[in-house]
């Protein structure tokens, strides 16, 4: 998935789809255009960006979530994997079985309501 955003990806500066890999260290895509040079990071978030924007226009729900592991806009609802980190959250509530959707997606097992629950009886 990630590979396919990245084949997808144009560049920031001049638009040319021209995106090689590159060999220097620290940098991981360069343009052949305009020589604009991408770390891994930078290429994954914006080429998922790209990639992933088209589809929310038609008013689904967002694909893409911040992940609860690394903290950048970079989880696949849809996948169920941080394409940054490789992480997996719970996409299911292990107390009352429901979804958790994508903008409720953390590192625990817990829908926000069970969360709330949870920390409710834990104060008292
Ligand atoms: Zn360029
Ligand atoms: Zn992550
Ligand atoms: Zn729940």
């Amino acid at each position: 998935m990630l590979l396919e955003a990245v084949i997808e990806f144009q560049c920031l500066d001049c638009g040319s789809d021209l995106i090689t890999t590159s060999d220097k260290e620290e940098v991981l895509c360069v343009c052949r255009s305009c020589e604009r040079e991408y770390s891994f990071k930078e290429l994954t978030e914006e080429s998922l960006l790209q990639l992933y924007s088209s589809y929310n226009s038609d008013g689904n729900e967002p694909e893409l979530a911040t992940c609860p592991f690394c903290l950048e806009e970079s989880y696949l609802y849809y996948e169920k994997q941080c394409a940054l980190c490789g992480e997996t959250a719970a996409h299911e509530c292990i107390r009352c079985g429901s979804e958790i959707p994508a903008e409720e997606i953390s590192d625990d097992n817990l829908c926000s309501y069970c969360n709330y629950m949870q920390e409710k009886l834990m104060s008292e």
